[in-house]
């Protein structure tokens, strides 16, 4: 359902910049309207951010091309994500043939993505936790994806990271962000690049901004 939906949004993320052929590949594949409530089914394929419930929201699909380009991962690259939110990120990297971790602090919208993943077969270990202390388990990643907008950058995120991968985060204040992609180029040593205006929903947590 929806293919032609599908394709027409994956060539307005192409005229807008995203050139990866990979990532357009996912987004013209993964059904963005099993991941947004029912009520949203008719907006599903629009380049908009669209909420979820709990005042969270799905990204924009221009938002999820971006951030999953920047990472620059090859297929079977380990990524964690911080906020799992409705899934879709994930299920996106997955499509991709990434090995997936996602954290998600709403243990009501992690079971529910849960589920959502069982039913739809997407393979991700998911955590309900607070995603700003990072995942040391099953540290380094490959790639490192923050869906939420934090004050600061994690010091586990970069910590847990490999040598030669990417962190990609959201970093400013609550109503606007500057999209921060981190490169790991030695043990201790980082390479940023910057790109200006993004809106995330608050990054919450020990690293990230206080409850309220
Ligand atoms: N990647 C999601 C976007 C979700 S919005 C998608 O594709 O739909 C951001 C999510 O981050 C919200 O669900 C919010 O609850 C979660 N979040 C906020 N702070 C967090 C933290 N410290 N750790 C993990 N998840 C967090």
């Amino acid at each position: 359902m929806y293919e032609r939906e599908r394709e027409d949004l994956v060539r307005k993320l192409e005229s807008n910049g995203i050139t990866d052929k990979a990532v357009l590949k996912a987004l013209s594949e993964v059904e963005r309207h099993l991941f947004v409530p029912e009520i949203m089914i008719s907006h599903a394929y629009k380049d908009v951010a669209l909420p979820i419930g709990y005042g969270q929201t799905i990204s924009q699909p221009y938002t999820v091309a971006f951030m999953t380009q920047a990472l620059r991962l090859k297929t079977g690259s380990k990524v964690l994500e911080i906020g799992t939110g409705s899934g879709y990120q994930a299920a996106i990297l997955h499509r991709m043939g990434m090995r997936v971790y996602t954290i998600e602090r709403n243990a009501e919208i992690s079971l529910r993505t849960q589920k959502l993943f069982d039913k739809l077969g997407v393979r991700a270990v998911c955590r309900i936790g607070d995603g700003t202390i990072g995942w040391s388990e099953f540290a380094p990643y490959d790639g490192i994806i923050v869906t939420a907008g934090s004050p600061v950058v994690p010091l586990n995120l970069k910590k847990q990271l490999e040598v030669g991968g990417r962190l990609v985060i959201p970093v400013g204040d609550k109503k606007s962000q500057t999209l921060k992609i981190i490169t790991k180029t030695g043990e201790e040593s980082f390479e940023t690049e910057e790109v200006p205006k993004f809106a995330f929903v608050p990054l919450i947590g020990r690293e990230g901004w206080n409850e309220k």
